[in-house]
Parts: C-alpha cells; sequence; structure tokens
C-alpha cells in the first residue's frame, strides 16, 4: 500500500478537476500547485495588492507582514536565519546571483570545482565566471554509475579551490550528492560550497546549519510553489561581504551624489518590487509539504519507484539509465527512438513526462545520448498512474517496433 492517501491529496490540487485522467509524472520539471498556494496568492491580489516595505498605511503594513513571514517560513524550513533568506527569482537567478557576486573575489590559477551532473544554471555562470576571470573550471570524475562520491571529489580539490557548486539532487539521475562530506573537506581547504538544492528540496529535510552550507538555492515552483519566486540561502557573514548585483529601489541605504550605500542582507539583493505573491505562496507550499512530511512523501515515491522498476524490468526493447535513484526519478530511452518521437505517444494517452536534455547536457552526453525521457513520481501519483505510464512505454515499444 501507499504512506500517502492520494485520492485525498488530489482533492487538494484543482487541476485533477479539469484533467480528471492526468498522469502527471515531470514534477522534476515543475510540481503541480494545492489549492491553498492558489488561495493565498489570490488573497493577496484580491484583498491586498499593493507593495510592501513602502506604504504607510494599513494594507501595505498588512502585505509586508505576509511577505516577511514567507521568509521566516523559508528560514525554518532550512534551519536558517531570517536575514539568510533572499527571495529572487528562482534557482537559476539565485545561482547566477552567487557567481556574478562571487567572482570579484577570484583570479587566474583559482579553481572553481563543479560536475558533469549539473543542470546548466549549475556550471553555465561559473563557466561564465572561469572566462572573465581567468579561474578553472574543473569537473569531479563521476564513477561508473554517474555519481559525485567523495573519493572522487578528494582527488581534484587542491589549495587552490575556492568555489564548489554541486548539485544536492540531480535532475536527471536522481542520485543524492554526499554533500555534507564534501562542504567539509572543501571547508579544509578554506574554499566556499554553492549547493543547486532545486531538487532536493521537494523531496528531503535540508538543514544548511547542520550541512554548513554557503550557499544554497531551490526554486518554488518545484516544491509546490508558484512559478518566478526562489530562494537563495547564505551565510550571512557571506552575504554582507557580496555586491549586488541589481540596483534600485530598496536595496539601498544612503543616497548621495558621490555614491550610495547598501542595506544588509537580505534586502540589499533585493532590488526594486518583490515577488510579493510568489514569495507568500512559497510560505503556504512549505506549510502544505511540511503537513504533509518529508518521510512520508519519501516512502510514497520510493513505493512507486520501485514498483514501476520492476514493471518496467519484463519490457523489452528499452534502456533505464538510473536504476539506483533514490528520489524516483526514471531517466530511460525506447532503444533506437528518438525521445521526441516516443514523447508523443505518451501526450496521446496523457502522461505527461519530459523529452530532452533537461537543460543537462553534460550528463545527457556522459550518457552518450542526444536526450533521453524522464519520469518522476509525487505526492499525487498512485500506482494506477505508474501502470498508464508502463503501458505507454510498451505501447511505444510496439508502435516503433513497426518501423
Ligand atoms: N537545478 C536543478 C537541479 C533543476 O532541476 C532546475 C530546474 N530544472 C534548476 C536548477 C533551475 O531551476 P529554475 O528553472 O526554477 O531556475
Amino acid at each position: 500500500n501507499l504512506m500517502l492517501d492520494v485520492k485525498q491529496i488530489r482533492q487538494q490540487f484543482p487541476i485533477y478537476d479539469h484533467n480528471p485522467k492526468l498522469v502527471y509524472l515531470d514534477t522534476a520539471a515543475s510540481s503541480l500547485k494545492p489549492k491553498n498556494v492558489i488561495d493565498v496568492v489570490d488573497h493577496y491580489y484580491s484583498k491586498l495588492g499593493v507593495n510592501v516595505h513602502r506604504g504607510v498605511y494599513g494594507l501595505s503594513y498588512e502585505a509586508t507582514d505576509l511577505y516577511e513571514a514567507a521568509r521566516t517560513t523559508v528560514a525554518r524550513f532550512l534551519n536558517a536565519k531570517f536575514e539568510e533568506i533572499v527571495f529572487t527569482r528562482g534557482t537559476t537567478a539565485s545561482l547566477n546571483l552567487v557567481a556574478s557576486s562571487y567572482q570579484k573575489q577570484l583570479k587566474p590559477g583559482d579553481e572553481i570545482i563543479t560536475s558533469e551532473l549539473e543542470h546548466h544554471s549549475s556550471v553555465l555562470p561559473w563557466m561564465q565566471v572561469a572566462k572573465n576571470t581567468g579561474a578553472t573550471l574543473v569537473y569531479v570524475p563521476l564513477n561508473s554509475e554517474g555519481r559525485i562520491t567523495v573519493e572522487a571529489f578528494k582527488s581534484v580539490l587542491t589549495d587552490n579551490t575556492k568555489v564548489v557548486a554541486l548539485t544536492y539532487v540531480s535532475n536527471v539521475m536522481g542520485y543524492i550528492t554526499p554533500i555534507k562530506e564534501i562542504i567539509d573537506l572543501a571547508h579544509q581547504k578554506s574554499a566556499i560550497v554553492v549547493v543547486d538544492a532545486a531538487q532536493a528540496a521537494p523531496h528531503m529535510k535540508i538543514d544548511v546549519t547542520a550541512l554548513n552550507a554557503d550557499f544554497l538555492a531551490f526554486s518554488g515552483h518545484k516544491i509546490l510553489g508558484p512559478t518566478g519566486i526562489g530562494v537563495l540561502y547564505g551565510k550571512k557573514h557571506l552575504l554582507n561581504k557580496m555586491e549586488p548585483t541589481e540596483f534600485g529601489g530598496d536595496m539601498v541605504d544612503q543616497v548621495e551624489l558621490s555614491g550610495a550605500t547598501w542595506k544588509d542582507t537580505p534586502y540589499r539583493f533585493e532590488a526594486g518590487t518583490p515577488i510579493i505573491s510568489g514569495a507568500i505562496g512559497l510560505g503556504r507550499a512549505i506549510e502544505f509539504i511540511e503537513s504533509i512530511g518529508f518521510d512520508e512523501i519519501h516512502a510514497h515515491v520510493h513505493a512507486l519507484h520501485q514498483y514501476t522498476l520492476e514493471k518496467l524490468k519484463s519490457v523489452e526493447g528499452i534502456t533505464v539509465y538510473n536504476p539506483t535513484s533514490e528520489t524516483g526519478i526514471i531517466t530511460f530511452n525506447v532503444d533506437y527512438v528518438h525521445p521526441h518521437d516516443a514523447a508523443s505517444i505518451f501526450d496521446q494517452n496523457q502522461v505527461c513526462l519530459r523529452a530532452g536534455h533537461h537543460c543537462a547536457q553534460l550528463i545527457t552526453k556522459w550518457l552518450k545520448q542526444l536526450a533521453t525521457l524522464r519520469a518522476t513520481f509525487y505526492i499525487y501519483n498512485d500506482y494506477e498512474d505508474a501502470d498508464r505510464f508502463v503501458e505507454s512505454v510498451k505501447e511505444a515499444v510496439r508502435f516503433f517496433k513497426a518501423f
């Protein structure tokens, strides 16, 4: 039996009212949104709709309170301090902010460690930084399964390592990186560690204090929250040392003809009118996830994952690239069929999954593929979804065999 009562959960996701036959297996790209998140966003627009931090009237105080309460919720969620939570547009914006700002501290000869498992938003900002500063980008060699191991990390860590930018959970393989050990080792060399937690946040408890992470980023839309909102966690002393990358209203302390000074973190990084409804929605999404519980989410996803893998074993003509994934991601191909062609069969059956390189060309190339198919499970999926997925896989194999 499954850990979660999917029928009851789906009642809280209005999309199922409109698409009762939907088999949604693309949570790694973006999760579905529960009613209470939609409602709180609606509440902001219907009942408040005003700016934060500015107005000296009741509505603005109320909007400000909700916006800052969301920051408190995120801080609690990550076990961080309030000032260490910067609201951004998403993981991509968070990781770019760190890279653009941090590059002033790098010089030729410095080394930045990253990996072929990274999403483009974790590797490309540092590729640019390397180009701009003369620092060197170094890739952790992946093991035969495509994992980052502590041993492999040690083999590239040197006295010149200044930055380590790694994913906590891979969006293609679903592997969990041994990030705590890596952070400890990096700190012995006084390097900072930037963690891409976009795929970790929906699946596991993240404790930035226990991890001792320097920076960590995730997106609202992958954890049941709105699009357009994300988080950058950073240690307070590091954030206060970093120059903002955007300048304008609300981030400034004093402005003179001769120059300006910045507010302390987090406000120095939130120039302009912030993503008010997004932040409020994200706060509510986190409360929703916490009300379910990460142990329960893990058990639920794990059961669906194991069940599906077992069924796929008997399907000839497919390759699964990551049978040992810990987070319920199945990345596979129908042999000799381009995933975009295969995806048309899934689409006909209302099975939503991802086809492509998943914004992670390096690992797709490592797999020696042009592209792959990816199915991911979450709290609103059940065995029927898994069965319909497996049936579609079989149908795709049968259909393309005919050619
Ligand atoms: N990192 C990982 C591991 C991801 O899966 C994603 C989203 N696919 C991102 C970063 C980027 O997130 P966003 O598009 O929300 O900025």
